[in-house]
């Protein structure tokens, strides 16, 4: 891939602890990369200060805020109110992360819809887009922006299945796509990533999460992109290239990002 084709991650954790020591250099191999911008989704509403601060210090990070389902224990209704003054104060590009996950055990699914719920209805009260995760529970996320409507956004690390996939495109939602598609087991993934609407596919890392074929057990950071976007680009018979320009622009047309000028 030429440098003239930069690519967005358009999911990446990178204000973690797991980047504290070496932030810097890890931003510095994801420029290398090609990785110029990030879109950097809150986890939960004692972070949003860390979060700010990390995007503010590096050019090319933007945050999102939002309250994350797998985190349930740390929220509290008030941070609900906590988020829509973040959101008026902060007009971040998106609300995120925020969602839905049947996977994990013991997470209260009424407690989560609740959350979830009023978080779609912020993001539609603000006109931004929404970043979801919905881990096993994507039926229950298309039916809640359903229920909801007026809303754009991604699905982020989609694991579902075509008709699922066929679901949210038909709402105009985004299928966000990262690390799981390098694993060759990846069947079903890879059979949809193959043949689906390229207009509607964004690549994400998930850093330092969902670490890529060939490293597994190590922390995952956004350089490693270019390797999303390479596989989805060979499964589709397609040039990186085009692939990178593609996703880019769908980025930059969900969040109202400017494009780049080299
Ligand atoms: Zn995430």
């Amino acid at each position: 891939m030429s440098a003239s084709a930069t690519l967005i991650d358009s999911h990446s954790h990178i204000d973690a602890s797991e980047f504290d020591t070496d932030r810097a250099q890890v931003l510095q191999r994801a420029r290398a990369a090609g990785v110029t911008r990030q879109i950097v989704p809150a986890v939960t509403c004692d972070t949003f200060a860390k979060l700010r601060g990390v995007c503010a210090e590096h050019t090319g990070l933007h945050p999102a805020y939002g309250l994350h389902p797998t985190f349930l224990q740390h929220h509290r209704p008030q941070h609900l109110q906590e988020l829509a003054r973040w959101l008026e104060r902060e007009k971040p590009l998106a609300l995120g992360e925020c969602g839905l996950d049947f996977y994990i055990e013991g997470l209260d699914r009424d407690a989560q819809h609740l959350y979830f719920d009023r978080q779609l209805e912020l993001a539609r009260e603000f006109d931004l887009p929404v970043i979801i995760h919905g881990r096993r529970a994507f039926d229950e996320v298309t039916a809640a922006v359903r229920r909801v409507g007026a809303l754009r956004g991604v699905v982020h690390s989609f694991a579902g299945s075509r008709e699922q996939a066929q679901q949210l495109w038909k709402l105009g939602f985004f299928i966000g796509i990262g690390g799981p598609v390098t694993y060759e087991r990846a069947h079903r993934l890879r059979k949809i990533v193959s043949h689906m609407p390229l207009e509607f596919l964004l690549l994400e890392t998930d850093a330092p999460d969902q670490p890529l074929h060939g490293h597994q057990g190590t922390r995952n950071e956004p350089a490693l992109l270019h390797d999303v976007c390479t596989t989805v680009a060979s499964l589709r018979g397609e040039d990186p290239q085009r692939i990178a320009a593609a996703t880019t622009a769908n980025c930059e047309r969900l969040l109202g990002l400017p494009r780049e000028h080299p």
